[in-house]
């Protein structure tokens, strides 16, 4: 799977693709992704990006030429075999507070693609053209504001990246988890120690005796 991702803050990608089960699945090859700056696709030497809103008001607006600019050449160098049936080469994503709420469910079918372009906006969103030209799906992470799609997309790869196969080191990591089944939740865990400031791991779970376990552990899953 390869994942572009258009933002004019690259550098907030930086500690997060470098750590953890996102850095394993680059390692392994199983991931690739690859971070464009939006300046790095405008053409005035002032490398502007954005612009007042038309009709007045606070902020600013990111522009939509250089967006266009950007996805264009990105889709340019993704493989004509692996053209997708949105018309374009990529399924392409732009972060929105406005967007359907992203889910596991999205997450799973996502994971299937081969590519994946994220667009993150900043300051007042985008110039509404943007959707009229390229076909995008409208994601959101929930129902706040943030000041940019950086952590959307972060949240997205993570969730992403940690389903394709062979990501995460025991398969069944992603099929045992909250939400895998509809809103079933995972069941609580313990470790060592058995008993801390008076705390007792329950009974059941030390006992051995797997039918018991796996029922104790369904009963508990929806707390
Ligand atoms: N003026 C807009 C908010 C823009 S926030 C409004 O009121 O709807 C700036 C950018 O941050 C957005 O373009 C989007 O890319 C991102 N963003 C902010 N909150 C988000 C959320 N909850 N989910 C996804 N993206 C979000």
């Amino acid at each position: 799977m390869r994942i572009d991702v258009v933002t004019l803050f690259p550098n907030m990608f930086k500690g997060f693709l470098k750590e953890s089960i996102v850095k394993r699945a680059q390692t392994k090859r199983l991931v690739t992704i690859k971070l464009h700056n939006l300046r790095d696709y405008t053409l005035d030497k002032h490398r502007k990006v954005d612009d007042r809103p038309f009709g007045g008001g606070p902020g600013m607006v990111l522009m939509v030429e250089p967006i266009v600019r950007a996805i264009e050449a990105i889709e340019k160098t993704i493989k004509p075999a692996r053209r997708s049936a949105g018309g374009g080469r990529a399924h392409k994503i732009l972060f929105s507070p406005a967007g359907r709420v992203f889910s596991q469910a999205r997450a799973k079918a996502l994971a299937k693609r081969e590519n994946l372009i994220l667009l993150c906006g900043h300051y007042e969103g985008f110039d509404e053209r943007i959707k009229e030209l390229i076909e995008f799906e409208e994601l959101s992470i929930g129902k706040y504001v943030l000041s940019g799609g950086e952590i959307p997309a972060a949240v997205v790869i993570d969730s992403v990246i940690r389903l394709v196969p062979n990501v995460l080191g025991n398969p069944n990591s992603a099929v045992e988890e909250s939400f895998s089944k509809g809103d079933k939740l995972d069941f609580p865990n313990y470790t060592r120690p058995r008993v801390y400031k008076g705390i007792a791991v329950p009974e059941v779970l030390l006992s051995g005796n797997h039918d018991e376990i796996n029922k104790w552990r369904s009963l508990r899953a929806n707390r």
